[in-house]
């Protein structure tokens, strides 16, 4: 098949398009550049051994999104803003960015005939958990703009689908993803300061900051700092491969992709230490204003839905994220 993937130049898509080339997909990428670089592309290239087809485009333009897309199979949908603070900063440019490109994204892909698609949402549709671990029938609510496109977007998605019964969708809602491909060509490259644990901890141990600040140490945890359930990057790229494999009948499904284990702050900083054999030193800092003690998922119906299942384990998440951080200790530049 062709599939079309937006943001496929960024952290989760590189990953992603390795899989797809990997398994006899061809691959089209469609990215503004926003929060990337061509360079991943060009990486997922030397990894693979094919050829990307990389249209350098906006999902709100309309009109070069429906030509792009002419001839393909299948949509992933990775573009969009992520950054949960910048969102309260910027709430328009989120909702424009996310909410208005997606809607560009379901008109073209109408268009052009072609509704199967697969969607990055993420677990901050779940809000504040009323339990763990999170299954897909939790009630959904966010606490920020960010989550809010995300679950707006999925809300337009299951409202497509009533509408019209043909579209084969896949809802994946993301844990944390972390690590690099085995490589270490890509991985993880935040343009300015890192808002993510693991990218912050992999600068402080190549040194390019000079220690984490743990935020809230008296959290109802094993240790008292918050617990997280890290998926490795590309445990998770395979979770779109084998989505993509599932749909071949309609529907719009919501599957979670997490390994189901929750970590602390200092169980990853004590993991990634031993990876990477530098010290992580911290301090500890007051909470960060919207954060959750806890958070893991149910991975089961990802197991039953798509057979799908994550392999990869907390020190195989460090080794790899050091591995990318030490190979390219400015990133991509
Ligand atoms: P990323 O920023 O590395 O990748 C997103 C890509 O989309 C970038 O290459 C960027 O240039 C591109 N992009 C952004 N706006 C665009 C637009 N208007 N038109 C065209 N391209 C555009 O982020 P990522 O971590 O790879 O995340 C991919 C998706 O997964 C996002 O939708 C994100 O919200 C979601 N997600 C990420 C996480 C995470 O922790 N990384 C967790 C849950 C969900
Ligand atoms: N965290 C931290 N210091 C940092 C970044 C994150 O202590 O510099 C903590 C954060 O409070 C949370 C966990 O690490 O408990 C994961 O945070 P991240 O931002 O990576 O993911 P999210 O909060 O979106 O789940």
């Amino acid at each position: 098949m062709t599939i079309f993937v937006t943001g496929g130049a960024g952290y989760i898509g590189s990953h992603t398009c390795v899989e797809l080339l990997q398994n006899g997909h061809n691959v089209v990428v469609y990215d503004n550049l926003s929060n990337s670089s061509v360079e991943a592309l060009k990486r997922v290239e030397t990894i693979t051994g094919k050829l990307i087809t990389f249209i350098i485009g906006d999902i709100r333009d309309e009109s070069s999104l429906t030509q792009a897309m002419q001839g393909c199979d299948a949509v992933i949908h990775f573009a969009g803003l992520k950054a949960v603070g910048e969102s309260v900063a910027k709430p328009l440019e989120y909702y424009d960015n996310n909410v208005q490109g997606t809607l560009c994204l379901l008109r073209s892909m109408q268009t052009n005939s072609i509704k199967t698609l697969v969607f990055s949402s993420s677990a901050t549709v779940y809000g504040d958990p009323e339990s763990l671990p999170l299954r897909e029938d939790h009630p959904l609510r966010t606490t920020n703009p960010y989550g809010q496109t995300k679950l707006v977007i999925e809300d337009i998605l299951r409202d497509l689908y009533r509408s019209d019964n043909t579209w084969q969708i896949m809802i994946l809602r993301y844990f944390n993803p972390v690590g690099a491909h085995e490589s270490g060509l890509i991985g993880e490259d935040p343009q300015d300061i890192p808002n993510n644990l693991m990218p912050f901890i992999a600068q402080v141990a190549i040194g390019r900051r000079e220690n984490l600040n743990i935020f809230g140490e008296n959290y109802p945890t094993h240790d008292g700092t918050g617990v997280r359930d890290y998926i490795h990057v590309v445990d998770l790229a395979h979770g779109h491969l084998k989505a993509l494999e599932a749909l071949t009948s309609p529907q719009c499904t919501a599957i979670n992709l997490g390994t189901g284990i929750g970590y602390s702050v200092l169980d990853v900083v004590n993991a990634f230490s031993k990876a990477s054999q530098q010290s992580i030193p911290y301090i500890i800092a007051p909470r960060r204003e919207g954060d959750i003690a806890a958070c893991y998922a149910d991975p089961s119906k990802a197991n039953t839905a798509i057979g799908w299942s994550a392999k990869r384990n907390l020190d195989q998440m460090c080794h790899d994220a050091w591995n990318f951080q030490s190979k390219n200790p400015t990133g991509y530049k």
